[in-house]
């Protein structure tokens, strides 16, 4: 998945410092990761003006900041969706981190409670209201991904909208739920199924949707027919092992839990 970077090392730890010549300078525009005309990531050694610079984290010894003052007519751009693509993938995880640390820092300039304009701890990853003390961190939301197995086959479905590959049931948690209540009600409001046996598998930490995403196995209970809730899905469809689309990526749970499917790993 894009956060295995093994042998690399990610460091979250939040210890602000000075950035190194080698270090990733990074800015988003509309949408897109400014990149070197050769499609290089900036480094800050290449950086000839003052900028302003917020540290990021680290993998291995090189430090990500992020920055809004590079002259972005000067560089390259790669839309947000395909930077789960990059490789080596360290640099696809580095730079989808850097992202989300970007929409976090965009959603929460201003203080949601005095709308004055925040600062940035110096000691912790939060952004603190100069005026009434409000203290931001990331947000991080639940979610689960859930693989539905009935014998030898399992459910398949595809978004409404958006991303266009077959997919899992998944869905955020709303309040007052356990991972198991989310499981259950996805599943019934997405395709209006009953389930039991529901069994842990994996997590992922998703940047695109601000969300930790949780992955269980579980086993369809009852009838197989499925209800479409055609607000959320335009298809869901059982697969067998031998039917499984072959389209495996190395990036997400949704992916590696399919693919665990289909080679009798689960
Ligand atoms: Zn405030």
């Amino acid at each position: 998945m894009i956060q295995d970077i093994y042998p690399k090392k990610f460091k979250n730890e939040y210890i602000v410092q000075k950035p190194k010549d080698n270090d990733f300078i990074i800015q988003f525009d509309n949408n897109c990761i400014l990149l070197n005309k050769d499609n290089s990531f900036v480094k800050y050694h290449q950086i000839k003006e003052d900028i302003n610079l917020y540290y990021c984290f680290s993998i291995d010894n090189d430090s990500v900041f992020l920055t809004t003052d590079l002259n972005s007519s000067l560089y390259c751009r790669l839309n947000v969706k395909e930077l789960r693509y990059i490789t080596p993938k360290w640099l696809a995880f580095l730079s989808v981190g850097a992202y989300q640390l970007n929409k976090w820092l965009i959603d929460n300039k201003y203080c949601g409670r005095c709308a004055t304009l925040m600062n940035s701890s110096s000691e912790e990853r939060a952004q603190i209201c100069p005026n009434c003390n409000n203290v931001v961190y990331p947000k991080i939301s639940p979610a689960i991904i859930v693989l539905i197995k009935d014998n030898d086959r399992i459910l398949l479905t595809k978004y409404a909208h958006g991303f266009g590959r077959y997919a899992l049931v998944a869905g955020f948690c709303e309040i007052g739920e356990t991972l198991e209540d989310t499981i259950k009600r996805e599943i019934f409001e997405e395709v209006g199924l009953k389930v039991k046996n529901i069994k842990y598998y994996k997590s992922q930490p998703w940047s695109f949707s601000e969300s930790l995403l949780s992955g269980f196995v579980c086993d369809l209970d009852g009838d197989d027919k499925v209800i479409l809730d055609t607000k959320e899905l335009k298809e869901a469809t059982w697969f067998t092992r031998d039917e499984l689309p072959d389209t495996y990526d190395d990036i997400s749970l949704t992916q590696e839990l399919m693919r665990a499917f289909k080679y009798n790993n689960l």
